[in-house]
């Protein structure tokens, strides 16, 4: 049975593809054939002197695969792009998460859906948003445009 995920992408580090959009990109385009719906790449702009600024996305994807499958694939593609030229064990320039699946809800060892936390991230609402803003979070019964538009609320204006 083919289902859906949404799976959200981060990136603070060039690795071989070129900046983190680009490391972002070329993530989008490593989950191949299945992917149905892609956000804009947003930038989040660095906070300090010593952090680097973020490219993050969100991405639809269907799939046959089971969480755990999916979550080695992600793990997978992690590990091919985490490892930057002349470092054999160079930091990830990728982070794959999975956010979303329709089939509702997963437990089981290393891997919860939905993803702890995703709830109050801007980061990830506001990509996520663009792609299943009608899809209603398991537990909140809420749609995610209207997570989005909770965080977006609780953000300090200027
Ligand atoms: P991080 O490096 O912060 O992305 O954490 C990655 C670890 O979180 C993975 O090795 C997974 O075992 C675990 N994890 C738990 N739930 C999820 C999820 N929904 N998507 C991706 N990783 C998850």
């Amino acid at each position: 049975m083919t289902t859906t995920y949404a799976i959200a992408l981060g990136s603070n580090r060039p690795g071989r593809h070129g900046t983190p959009a680009d490391e972002v990109r070329a993530a989008v385009a490593a989950l191949g054939d299945g992917v149905r719906g892609v956000s804009a790449i947003i930038t989040t702009a660095p906070l300090g002197p010593s952090i680097r600024a973020f490219a993050n996305a969100v991405v639809l994807v269907e799939s046959a695969m089971a969480p755990p499958a999916m979550l080695r694939h992600l793990k997978a593609i992690e590990r091919a792009f985490g490892r930057r030229r002349g470092r054999r064990w160079g930091a990830r320039v990728i982070d794959l998460d999975i956010v979303l699946w329709s089939g509702g809800r997963w437990r089981s060892a290393g891997l919860v859906v939905p993803h702890a936390g995703y709830a109050t991230r801007d980061f990830v609402l506001r990509p996520l948003e663009q792609v299943a803003g009608a899809w209603r979070a398991p537990g909140t019964g809420r749609r995610v445009r209207h997570l989005a538009h909770m965080v977006d609320r609780r953000r300090p204006r200027p």
